[in-house]
């Protein structure tokens, strides 16, 4: 049985960051996406309010919530801000960067990177996709060669969230291809680091306010103290966060679909045809119900792989329900939404239309849809 009823410091939370998020983060947002412009700005407003360090200890700089309180936090973040790019990225760092630097990163690492990341100083990026390895991750091409003190890196990694203005690259190479899955190795790289190429944003269907781009690394010499984690130890570290991500990386989606659900309700409400409001029509009304029923769906998901991992208990099965089941209902409901808004759905000035777009990138990233049912189906034993 899950219990849903946030506490009162939950509750207080929640509404401080909803407060926060619509007061100071939605300005411009059709322009901005119109535009593909990530906001710094923004980015450093989300950091001051603590939002990148409520998972992280408190020696780090951060608050050391539990994860129920972080995603509720998470979700009322998303709630408040209809900028799922910026949400977007706010997630892949806390829980495909930072998280992992907290769980295998050496002391000096931790000391190193995460005070800096959380207040908004350090971007991180995760750089695990590559031309010929995306849902087959650890075939990857890039190489780590030993060299006296570290290892040089050769390759590169496509697709990479907040690429472009990243200080800190965690990323992945092997340092023997015929080790299949134990060769592979984490390291924290440097983006100033000299052989390092991060290029120009690509330009992308959603989550346009966070730029994604190519990370090169060509004869890029890493100290040993870059290593994340021992060598070969890459694939145990990229799947355990990939538990974290996808777990939490839509808690803020969460919100949004909260937030359109209200919109729609509000606009079936108000539209009138052929002589009464839309929503008195049952194929409306049926729609907005299941809309409803898909939301709290998603937020069961939610709330209980965060439950699952405030116990300590293994969420591999969980985290991927919960991926699957999340990324595709908010697609789902992004459709319905505009369904329901007729024309005004379809028009870019409402916003309303941006959700669709940035929700199917949720249906890929974090591992396909096909790949979440993959696991599960390895989970059971098929
Ligand atoms: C918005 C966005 C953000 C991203 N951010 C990052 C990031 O920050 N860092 C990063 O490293 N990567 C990132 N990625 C990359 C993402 O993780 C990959 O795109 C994803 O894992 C799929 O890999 P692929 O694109 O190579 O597709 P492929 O693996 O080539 O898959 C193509 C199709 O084949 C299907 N398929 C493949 N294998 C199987 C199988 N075994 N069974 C059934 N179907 C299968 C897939 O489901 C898909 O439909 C991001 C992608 C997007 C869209």
């Amino acid at each position: 049985m899950i219990d849903l009823t946030y506490t009162e410091q939950q509750q207080n939370l929640r509404k401080e960051i909803i407060m926060f998020a619509q007061e100071q983060l939605q300005l411009n947002l059709s322009e901005r996406d119109h535009l593909s412009k990530f906001l710094r700005e923004n980015w450093v407003a989300c950091a001051k309010q603590g939002i990148l360090g409520l998972y992280v200890p408190e020696k780090y700089g951060g608050r050391n919530y539990d994860a129920v309180t972080t995603v509720c936090v998470m979700e009322g973040l998303g709630y408040g801000c209809a900028d799922n790019g910026l949400t977007l990225a706010l997630n892949g760092q806390m829980w495909a960067v930072q998280e992992p630097i907290v769980k295998f990163g050496s002391e000096e690492q931790k000391q190193k990177y995460l005070p800096g990341m959380i207040r908004g100083e350090l971007f991180g990026a995760h750089a695990m996709t590559e031309a010929q390895s995306g849902s087959d991750a650890f075939s990857l091409d890039t190489r780590a060669a030993k060299v006296e003190g570290g290892y040089i890196l050769n390759g590169r990694k496509i697709y990479i969230g907040l690429a472009p203005v990243s200080d800190i690259i965690l990323t992945f190479a092997t340092i023997d291809p015929t080790l299949g899955r134990w060769g592979v190795t984490a390291f924290i790289v440097e983006a100033n680091a000299k052989g390092i190429v991060l290029e120009s944003a690509k330009s992308k269907m959603g989550l346009r306010t966070s730029p994604m781009g190519d990370v090169v690394f060509k004869d890029c010499f890493v100290p040993d103290s870059s290593l994340l984690g021992k060598p070969g130890a890459g694939a145990s570290i990229f799947a355990n966060s990939m538990e974290y991500e996808r777990s939490f990386i839509f808690s803020s989606h969460v919100g949004s679909m909260a937030r359109q659900l209200e919109q729609t309700i509000q606009f079936a409400n108000e539209r009138k045809q052929f002589g009464q409001a839309i929503a008195k029509f049952q194929t409306v009304s049926n729609r907005i119900v299941d809309m409803k029923i898909k939301l709290e769906t998603a937020r069961l998901f939610l709330y209980r792989v965060a439950r699952l991992i405030d116990q300590n208990k293994s969420p591999a099965m969980e985290a991927a329900m919960t991926k699957l089941v999340v990324s595709e209902l908010f697609l789902e409901n992004s459709l319905d939404a505009i369904r329901i808004h007729g024309g005004k759905g379809y028009l870019s000035e409402y916003g309303i239309e941006r959700d669709l777009r940035d929700a199917i990138g949720g249906v890929i990233y974090s591992g396909t849809s096909d790949i979440q049912r993959r696991v599960i189906a390895g989970l059971l034993g098929i």
